[in-house]
């Protein structure tokens, strides 16, 4: 059965994000963005509302909201500041593979840590690896009761404010995916050393850095599940569960986009009568509107088979390939439509543009998430 009716409680959710969306998000944004600030207090206080840490388990100090619930608040952050929801994505990016493959121990102490106000980053790309995961080449070897991790991590989101780190190392140098196995690894650690934070073209609000590790001991029970070789499969699950809340950052901020457009294009007069009644435009803003309706439906179909426990690796590329590239379209015509208003920073349509370009980048390219549609859709042909 497909019904498109909100419960009562996810109601409640939707609207405490858009409240605090309109209360501490956009009215900061601008200046965030400007002056790179890290929102910590702003973050603080989104945890405090309930609306942080939404799909770890209540066992372990989390909201233990559905992948659906997530997606409809986080929906809300997006369209208040793109950058805010990635700062408090990552931290989430980071606790999938402790949720889907930790011992009992780890989720207590790690989850139980970041459900009470701790930042966690996920460390998996490095400078020569993105897109292509299996040419990492970051190690770890078991020395005695630890293991000695030496590597390179880049572009790290949250890196300069994180307490502990996931961190996707090689344990094998074979070209299986078995050689790989996923580490907690504290960021006080000796050897543990934090870049610069990077000049990025938008959401400057979040924190993006290299990580080094310079022989950094980690105890024999901060390898994740306790077993080596699982950690190809942890940061591909962490993929598929991030995806679905990526895509509504996107379409968040594209919404936001529009919205600001649609109100400007009322209010804006050329030739006599508001520009909304130029024909282009309202065609412009009907095709935006139908846009975003589009990836909120791939984003809900791939969150509701998460929450039914299936794989939904088709399903959550199709939401963050379409969500990510119609966010850039969308943003794109905010600032035609806003005219030479748009090109300046002094409206947000700039800013939700440039913000825009990072979904069809970071977690899997939109070329990446075309690759996996494919692949995907190659299993089943006959
Ligand atoms: C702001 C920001 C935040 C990030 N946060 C994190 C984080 O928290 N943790 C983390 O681990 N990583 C993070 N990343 C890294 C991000 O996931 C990678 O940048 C991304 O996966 C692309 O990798 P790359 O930059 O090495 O580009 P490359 O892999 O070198 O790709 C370059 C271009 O080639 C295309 N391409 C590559 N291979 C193929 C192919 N087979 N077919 C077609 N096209 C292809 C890509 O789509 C891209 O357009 C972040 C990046 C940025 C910029």
């Amino acid at each position: 059965m497909v019904d498109f009716n909100l419960t009562e409680q996810q109601e409640m959710l939707v609207e405490l994000a858009r409240e605090f969306a309109d209360d501490e998000l956009i009215p900061n944004a601008e200046k965030w963005d400007t002056e790179g600030t890290f929102p910590k207090g702003a973050i603080d206080k989104a945890r405090e509302m309930g609306l942080l840490n939404c799909t770890i388990p209540e066992a372990y100090g989390g909201m233990g909201l559905s992948f659906l619930e997530e997606a409809m608040i986080n929906e809300e952050l997006g369209r208040g500041d793109p950058g805010f929801a990635t700062i408090t994505g990552v931290t989430m990016l980071a606790c999938h593979p402790v949720i889907f493959a930790g011992t009992n121990e780890q989720k207590e102490k790690y989850l139980g840590r970041v459900a009470n106000g701790e930042i966690s980053a996920y460390c998996v790309t490095e400078p020569g690896a993105g897109s292509d995961v299996k040419s990492i080449s970051t190690t770890a070897v078991l020395e005695g009761d630890s293991y000695v991790i030496n590597g390179a991590k880049m572009w790290i989101g949250g890196a300069g404010y994180a307490d502990w780190f996931y961190v996707l190392a090689r344990t094998d140098d074979k070209d299986s995916y078995d050689s790989f196995s996923g580490f907690i690894v504290e960021a006080d650690s000796e050897g543990l050393e934090v870049g610069k934070k990077e000049n990025k073209m938008g959401q400057r609000c979040s924190d993006t850095r290299g990580v080094r590790f310079h022989n950094v001991k980690v105890p024999k029970e901060n390898l994740l599940g306790g077993k080596e070789g699982g950690g190809w499969l942890q940061a591909m699950v962490a993929f598929d569960r991030s995806r679905p809340m990526l895509s509504s950052h996107a379409l968040g901020n594209a919404r936001g986009a529009m919205e600001e457009a649609w109100q400007y294009s009322n209010e804006r007069m050329t030739f006599g009568k508001p520009i909304f009644e130029h024909q282009s435009i309202s065609f412009m803003l009907a095709d935006m509107s139908t846009k975003i309706e589009c990836a909120r439906l791939l984003t809900y179909k791939a969150a509701n088979l998460l929450d039914k426990g299936e794989r939904a690796t088709l399903e959550s590329a199709h939401a963050k390939r379409y969500a990510a590239d119609i966010g850039m379209e969308v943003t794109t015509d905010a600032v035609q439509i806003f005219g030479g208003y748009g090109y300046s920073e002094e409206f947000p349509a700039a800013r939700r543009m440039r913000g825009a370009k990072i979904y069809q980048i970071f977690g899997g390219s939109s070329q990446i998430q075309r690759l996996i549609i494919g692949r995907e859709m190659n299993k089943n042909f006959k």
